[in-house]
């Protein structure tokens, strides 16, 4: 159970009934998109919300999205919420001239559920990629599926062990890479690209096209938690492997932005990333992109949660109990209940989008 607070909020249902009713105090133009995977957790309709102000030929556009990763949308709704709340840094970034875009929730289905996938076991930050995906199997994942996922949980000191082995032998560097870089082979897998657009990544382009078409500059925030030291915002470039759009993001956010693309971020090198929709719907407009990547609890209990929810999804879908603890698992995992880290959380939200009003006020 997360405590009452005024901007985090404790389930999905709770999270956009207050966002809507925030970016409708401010004088939002709120744009809903219903997700048919519905209903969720608590029986409430799923969608995709979009919070709209400035105006609509405005030059500088700027789009805050959250849930992404689903459950990560415990965090991200709350900085969205504070940002609608206490409105300081919104006031400056309009005062630019810029629109803003708040998408709250691209992947409500996951939010909802307390997953990391969307409704199809899909890590919509891996989905947006070239398909048909590649013929055969993804050969790096299957070394490591079975070690992940093994028939039975918890999964024992052989198979702790086989996987300090594979570390031992091939480096955490890789393994991390392995499991994480967007797999195709497995649909019950972890980190799963899919083998077609999701609901979620369709969505996304749809905002894309409809709210940053045409503009001349986009800056692009995704909230994201679950990698790094807790409390701690990582700025992760967030587009492809362009050394224009890279510095771009690095003359907004500043030198400490990191990239998958030299080895500076704490995230492997993954492919079918939600930035690529950029450079098919917005052609003409300059990127300036980066996930905020909030650490949480150490990588090896984010990991375990990981594990923990797909092997219940796969192996006990019908088991009532293991699924709630799976949902409370993968809670902790993604967010921190604690004053201290959720002030720190806001801070660093806040000050992301400062330097993006400041870098539109000096372009
Ligand atoms: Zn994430």
């Amino acid at each position: 159970m997360i405590r009452p607070d005024p901007d985090f909020p404790a389930s999905y249902a709770q999270a956009r009934e207050r966002f809507l009713a925030a970016a409708r105090a401010r004088g939002a133009r709120i744009e809903s998109f219903e997700n048919p995977a519905g209903p969720g957790l608590d029986g409430e309709v799923l969608a995709a919300d979009v919070a709209v102000l400035g105006p609509s030929d405005a030059r500088d556009v700027v789009l805050i999205q959250s849930g992404t990763h689903g459950v990560e949308g415990y965090c991200g709704s709350g900085v969205q919420h504070a940002l609608l709340r206490n409105g300081d840094e919104l006031d400056a970034a309009l005062a630019a001239g810029a629109r803003v875009v708040l998408l709250h929730a691209i992947n409500p289905w996951g939010f909802s559920w307390r997953r990391r996938v969307t409704e199809d076991n899909v890590d919509l930050n891996r989905n947006v990629r070239p398909f048909p995906v590649p013929d055969g199997p993804d050969l790096d994942y299957e070394e490591v599926h079975g070690l992940l996922l093994p028939d039975h949980w918890p999964p024992g000191a052989a198979n702790e062990a086989a996987i300090a082995a594979f570390v031992a032998r091939r480096g955490a560097a890789h393994f991390q890479f392995a499991f994480s870089h967007g797999q195709w082979s497995r649909a019950d897998g972890v980190f799963y690209s899919g083998r077609a657009p999701t609901w979620s990544q369709r969505t996304l382009r749809e905002v894309l096209r409809r709210q940053v078409r045409g503009a001349a500059r986009f800056y692009w925030i995704d909230l994201h938690t679950g990698l790094g030291p807790s409390g701690h915002g990582e700025l992760i470039y967030a587009g492809r492997d362009v050394a224009a759009d890279i510095a771009r993001a690095r003359a907004c956010w500043g030198p400490s932005v990191t990239s998958i693309y030299d080895g500076s971020s704490t995230s492997a090198k993954i492919g079918g990333m939600v930035g690529n929709a950029f450079y098919d719907e917005c052609p003409g407009s300059e990127l300036a992109a980066v996930a905020l990547e909030y650490g949480t609890v150490p990588m090896d209990a984010v990991r375990d949660a990981l594990r923990f929810d797909h092997w219940v999804a796969a192996h006990a879908p019908q088991d009532a109990q293991a699924r709630a603890r799976a949902r409370e698992t993968m809670l902790e995992a993604f967010f921190v209940d604690t004053d201290d880290w959720k002030t720190a959380i806001l801070t660093q939200g806040r000050d992301t989008l400062a330097k993006a009003s400041a870098a539109i006020r000096a372009a």
